[in-house]
């Protein structure tokens, strides 16, 4: 760091351009902008992170980011069907297209074929039978990506709501293989969502 640098300025550039989409360049001028307008700005977007940091969690039923203090949008029996999901930014794009409407159930992750054997690993697959017992859900969308992660992942959770009767649907092959839910076009992924079939166990 050569004389002329601050150091409280290069911190921040560094940890900025670690967001998505931005590099060094344009953390700069996000730091500029920040420091001309210490008050409007800065202050503000200080007191709002640190809410952030403490009021903001993941549900432990749905998976999905609530407010600490109150209740989760899953607890309300507004929709019949929920949209499984393997993470927040598949829920995002799906969300942002405006195909669906319904309840989401974000899982945190897939299975390795290996995991299946066992309790799932720690994904919220338990509490998906949970809601869909408690909601008297009708329709279970499975929306995890086409990868064999993904594929393990559905049966697992297809296996799992065995004993609810639920119709699980699995969204179309539309899907490329490997294709994940986060990449797709808005046309690709609604094609897949209308053209979505029912599958079952084995
Ligand atoms: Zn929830």
């Amino acid at each position: 760091m050569s004389d002329n640098k601050v150091k409280e300025i290069e911190d921040l550039i560094k940890i900025i351009s670690k967001l998505p989409g931005l590099g060094r360049k344009s953390a700069s001028r996000i730091v500029l902008k920040l420091i001309n307008n210490r008050d409007e700005l800065m202050k503000n977007l200080t007191n709002t992170l640190a809410q952030a940091y403490k009021n903001v969690v993941r549900c432990k039923v749905c998976g999905n980011l609530k407010s600490i203090n109150l209740n989760c949008i899953c607890s309300s029996k507004k929709h019949d069907r929920i949209c499984v999901v393997e993470n927040l930014a598949d829920m995002f794009v799906i969300e942002s297209t405006g195909i669906y409407k319904g309840h989401y159930h974000i899982l945190g992750g897939t299975l390795a074929f290996f995991e299946s054997k066992n309790t799932g690993n720690g994904l919220l697959i338990e509490s998906l039978v949970n809601r869909v017992k408690k909601n008297s859900i009708k329709e279970v969308i499975l929306a995890t990506s086409a990868s064999s992660e993904g594929e393990t992942t559905a049966h697992y959770i297809l296996d799992s709501l065995k004993d609810t009767k639920v119709k699980v649907t699995r969204l179309a092959r539309g899907v490329p293989v490997g294709g994940e839910i986060e990449f797709l076009d808005d046309g690709t992924l609604y094609s897949a969502f209308k053209n979505r079939s029912p599958i079952v166990s084995d």
